[in-house]
């Protein structure tokens, strides 16, 4: 009868990948590579499962294996964990730890960087295409506070607010207003935009109306 720390193995099975796990009398069971198992039982029969996702090789739970869940032999892994320092294993013979690998939570961060990283140069290239969309070639710029153009090209409405005719100062001022939306909502907040003609920005809730080239400019990126 094998034993481990005088606990008798009721059971040893072996996953497709090699890796052994051992069922002891009182519940326990622990994972580890054929080598470790060798070092430890000797010669041993196995239950050949067929399961084939046992937990060292899909949750890198072992007794040989890095504490910190990176799935590398203990005292060989490179992260930088407290576990990695000091060799302490995921799974310790002879007592149970309750241990969510952290390396696991790592990759969901580093992941979810990624996508905000993304997600940041997409709303970089849709503000550059916005803000490059033409200037109102009826408008004679003096400086960049100041234009001049013609009573004759004033809207039907007689639109006489000056920032109507100053695409720029709508393209900024809509930019202004997207980048307050999250990345997910932006285009549908722009299709919204287009389809009502204006928006409210601003704590004050200032209501802008765009001027109707700058609506067809700003259809040509939705296309
Ligand atoms: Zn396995
Ligand atoms: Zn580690």
């Amino acid at each position: 009868m094998k034993t481990i720390k005088g606990l008798i193995i009721e059971d040893i099975v072996r996953c497709s990948c090699g890796a052994i796990t051992v069922f002891l009398e009182n519940g326990n069971n622990y994972s580890m590579s054929k080598e470790t198992a060798a070092e430890l039982i000797g010669e041993f029969e196995t239950t050949l499962n067929d399961y084939g996702n046992c937990n060292y090789c899909v949750n890198h739970w072992g007794i040989d294996l890095c504490g910190c869940g990176s799935g590398e032999k203990v005292g060989k892994c490179t992260e930088d964990f407290e576990e990695c320092k000091n060799h302490i294993s995921v799974q310790i013979l002879g007592e149970i730890k309750d241990l969510t690998p952290k390396f696991k939570i790592m990759k969901f961060e580093k992941s979810i960087n990624n996508l905000v990283e993304q997600a940041q140069k997409i709303r970089q290239e849709i503000n550059n295409k916005i803000i490059n969309l033409p200037d109102n070639k009826k408008i004679k710029r003096l400086n960049k506070n100041c234009f001049t153009m013609n009573v004759s090209d004033l809207e039907n409405g007689n639109n006489l607010s000056p920032i109507h005719y100053d695409f720029k100062y709508q393209y900024t001022k809509l930019l202004e207003h997207l980048n307050s939306i999250n990345i997910d909502k932006l285009i549908i907040r722009l299709r919204e935009i287009l389809k009502k003609g204006y928006f409210i920005t601003g704590n004050s809730k200032y209501l802008i109306t765009l001027h109707f080239e700058v609506i067809k400019y700003l259809k040509t990126i939705l296309i």
